[in-house]
């Protein structure tokens, strides 16, 4: 009977220092486990030569959209804030990296050697879907050349310029002459409010454009033109005229039988035809199904001005760079 009493403090000793070299003993295994989680990738980096794998590099700051202000009222986008004098060198570089990284638009063009190019300008407006149903119905692209429109309901057209495979371009973001025409600077501001507000809104950096009343317009200086055109050039953009006129602009509302006949009789390959994209100019949209037909019994296809970049139809333009050697094309006199 006194024997038996002291096994059970004995044993339950000799199970507590048990139950602590287990523990240490697996505390052992996992820390020495951990390391050698943490070696393999070293040794076999350094037993294959191969190179470890590259950080997840920044991403660009060129090519972040950044997410577009919107009026708590009404939802629709606001513009972006007017710079008075804009930085050319920012924005030079901006292009150019847009460009290099593939963010312009990329507008497939279709067969055929007698090409037109329809052109709409001063949207997006009421009309711009009913202008994107014909095309669609008709299968026919045209360019866009657009201004800021404030319209919640109208913004999407932007967007869907581009989904539908047309061409969104630039022609200002006020369209308000005395305005952009005051000074190369300020021409260029109200053009980067555009520009910036489609970058963020559809990805894309839009680098064709129109003056609103085209390069040989009256209401700007010469000097601001000429002005215009050297920074274009400089910044890599391409401005783009007309040579066939539908007459919707005219004082007097031009008809759907007077757009047609003006176009068709001013038709010629590889034309631009000036159209308005306008609440004013329902005739010009009534007469597109039938111009796009009569058009392509003519033979016409229909393109984008992108097709012309090397050699855009423009009113007044700027002599050609100088060639890096003597070209047979230029004149000797
Ligand atoms: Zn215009």
């Amino acid at each position: 009977m006194t024997r038996k009493s002291p096994p059970y403090y004995i044993l339950f000793t000799l199970l507590v220092i048990l139950l602590c070299f287990m523990v240490l003993f697996a505390g052992f295994l996992l820390v020495r486990r951990s390391n050698e989680d943490a070696l393999p990738v070293h040794t076999t980096a350094l037993a294959s030569s191969e190179p470890e794998p590259e950080p997840e590099p920044e991403p660009d700051p060129a090519l972040v959209q950044h997410p577009l202000q919107t009026d708590p009222q009404t939802g629709a986008y606001l513009p972006p804030a007017e710079v008075e004098t804009p930085d050319y060198e920012y924005y030079k570089n901006l292009i150019a990296a847009r460009k290099e990284a593939g963010m312009e638009q990329v507008i497939s063009q279709p067969e055929g050697e007698k090409k037109i190019y329809l052109t709409f300008d001063d949207g997006p407006s009421v009309f711009t879907p009913d202008i994107l149903q014909t095309l669609r119905e008709k299968n026919a692209k045209a360019t866009f050349f657009v201004i800021w429109n404030g319209n919640p309901a109208q913004q999407q057209y932007y967007r869907q310029i581009i989904e539908e495979g047309h061409e969104l371009a630039i022609h200002t973001y006020s369209h308000v002459y005395k305005k952009v025409y005051a000074s190369v600077d300020a021409y260029y501001s109200d053009f980067f409010r555009m520009y910036d507000f489609l970058w963020d809104l559809t990805g894309k950096s839009i680098t064709n454009f129109r003056f609103p009343g085209g390069s040989s317009n009256t209401v700007s200086s010469d000097a601001v033109k000429t002005g215009i055109m050297e920074k274009a050039r400089e910044l890599g953009l391409v401005y783009y005229d007309w040579n066939v006129s539908s007459g919707d602009a005219n004082s007097k509302k031009a008809t759907v039988s007077q757009i047609i006949s003006s176009v068709m009789g001013d038709a010629v390959p590889d034309g631009v035809v000036l159209m308005h994209d306008t609440a004013q100019k329902d005739t010009t949209v009534q007469a597109l199904p039938e111009l796009i037909d009569t058009l392509r019994n003519d033979g016409f296809t229909f393109g984008t001005v992108n097709a012309t970049r090397d050699n855009p139809r423009q009113h007044k333009k700027l002599p050609a760079p100088e060639p890096a050697e003597p070209s047979a094309e230029t004149p000797s006199a």
